[in-house]
């Protein structure tokens, strides 16, 4: 079973834009695959639609088998989504951020500790666990966002556009755990407008313009076509 399968999906918004024009793809469990495209080409309305943030018009996407239309909050218990932006109340703890993400999948509070205490220690925040998210870093706080991400242990990990406006240590710091996840097992997709940041990173491609795939392959033959 593909990790992700996505069947000719379509998405018109309510102002008749095309966000996506019937998009077909697969994704293989383990995979580190890279969605690229230019700002408007439909990478957010993709994840999007994965992530029953957005409904889709027609088609359909199937997450290790389970369709997202037929049985969406299974769906969503093997998705761990990282937006664009910070998300969570400053005021918060990354403690409390992440055990309350857990109490959204019903995870009880001895557990949902246990994996808190778990993946801030993964991506170095166990020290701040206890501090106001405002007093994180820039990177900090991003690793934090993958930390909540993994609270429900996704088999499919998915950034949308995590490095947008980041700098390169923080950059670093971010896929230095994200390859990790990676390597144990989790399947991870990420949205990117930056070739490079995907050539480092993503074993498999595919390339987005104006709602429609317009490649599809492997890295190393995308860079041997360059
Ligand atoms: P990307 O993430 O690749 O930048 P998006 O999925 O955000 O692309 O956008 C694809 C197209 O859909 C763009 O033309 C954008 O303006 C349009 N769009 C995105 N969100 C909405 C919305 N909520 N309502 C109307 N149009 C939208
Ligand atoms: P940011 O990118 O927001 O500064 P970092 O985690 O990179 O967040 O840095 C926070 C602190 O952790 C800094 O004091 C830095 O020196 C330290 N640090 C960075 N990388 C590592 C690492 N691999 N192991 C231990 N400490 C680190």
């Amino acid at each position: 079973t593909p990790a992700l399968n996505v069947t000719n999906l379509r998405k018109t918004y309510g102002n008749g834009v095309e966000a996506l024009k019937g998009i077909s793809l697969t994704v293989e469990p383990g995979d580190f695959y890279a969605l690229l495209g230019p700002n408007g080409a439909g990478k957010s309305t993709l994840i999007g639609i994965l992530s029953s943030l957005v409904n889709s018009t027609s088609g359909d996407a199937e997450i290790f088998g389970v369709s997202i239309h037929k049985h969406r909050s299974e769906a969503m218990r093997l998705i761990g989504l990282v937006p664009q932006e910070l998300n969570f109340n400053q005021f918060e703890k990354p403690f409390d951020i992440c055990v309350n993400q857990a109490g959204f999948y019903g995870i009880g509070r001895a557990e949902a500790s246990l994996r808190a205490e778990k993946y801030l220690k993964e991506l170095r925040l166990w020290d701040k666990a206890h501090l106001q998210a405002r007093t994180l870093s820039g990177g900090m706080k991003r690793r934090l966002m993958i930390a909540r991400a993994m609270m429900n242990e996704p088999k499919l990990l998915i950034l949308d556009e995590p490095t947008a406006g980041v700098d390169i240590e923080i950059r670093r710091s971010m896929w230095q755990f994200v390859s990790g996840i990676n390597a144990a097992g989790t399947t991870v997709i990420l949205t990117t407008h930056y070739l490079e940041e995907a050539e480092q990173l993503c074993r498999n491609i595919a390339i987005i313009d104006q709602g429609r795939i317009v490649q599809n392959t492997s890295m190393k033959s995308l860079l041997a076509t360059l």
